[in-house]
């Protein structure tokens, strides 16, 4: 079965592929991979769920496959919830490590025992009937204060894993694909698909 994500984020679409692997006989494709696309999806939800819903729906005029879209970020507490639903462009800014040095920066005189924050991910799955299933998946953590690894995206590097005692950018990639937030809500959508 051939699923179009509803995004170009190739970091997402890696994580989703790796994910169920290919013996499952699901191949997430882009959905640059259609013949015509939305090359501007406004999400202009007030939730992460609102926003994912709004991606998903955004392709249905373009296939007759089923559809997944994935609508994350990052949520702060002692930023009163921001990034939150603006993760993507934080204060006008989409660069990655440019966003990092806005939280951290804002985060100088916050103690460690505040600076608690979580990943949130929710898939919106409109299957071929145009039914539609939702799935979140939620990874806590805390908030570092330099930016540490390579690997993963976004906010991967100032992400700390009290657990792994370093950041989520910091540890494997088939690791993050075990305890993330994305990770979280596809083994919803796997268990969901499998029932
Ligand atoms: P979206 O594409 O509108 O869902 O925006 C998601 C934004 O949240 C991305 O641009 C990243 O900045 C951030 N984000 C989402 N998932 C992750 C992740 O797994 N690691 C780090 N940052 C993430």
């Amino acid at each position: 079965m051939e699923i179009i994500v509803a995004s170009q984020n190739s970091h997402k679409i890696d994580e989703m592929s790796a994910k169920f692997g290919s013996s499952n006989g699901i191949f997430f494709l882009p959905m640059n991979k259609l013949p015509d696309y939305p090359k501007d999806i406004i999400e202009n939800g007030t939730t992460f769920e609102e926003n994912a819903i709004i991606k998903a729906q955004a392709i249905l005029p373009f296939t007759d496959k089923a559809i997944i879209a994935d609508d994350s970020g990052l949520v702060v507490d002692a930023l009163n919830g921001e990034p939150g639903i603006y993760s993507a462009r934080y204060k006008g800014c989409k660069d990655d490590t440019e966003k990092n040095r806005i939280i951290l920066d804002a985060m100088t005189d916050v103690p460690d025992e505040k600076r608690t924050a979580h990943f949130i991910c929710v898939l919106a799955y409109l299957d071929t009937d145009w039914n539609l299933h939702t799935f979140t998946g939620i990874c806590a953590g805390l908030i570092h204060t330099t930016l540490d690894g390579s690997n993963g995206f976004g906010y991967d590097p100032i992400f700390y894993l009290p657990e792994y005692r370093t950041t989520m950018a910091d540890i494997l990639p088939e690791e993050k694909n075990r305890i993330s937030h994305r990770a979280l809500a596809l083994d919803k959508f796997h268990n969901f698909l499998n029932h």
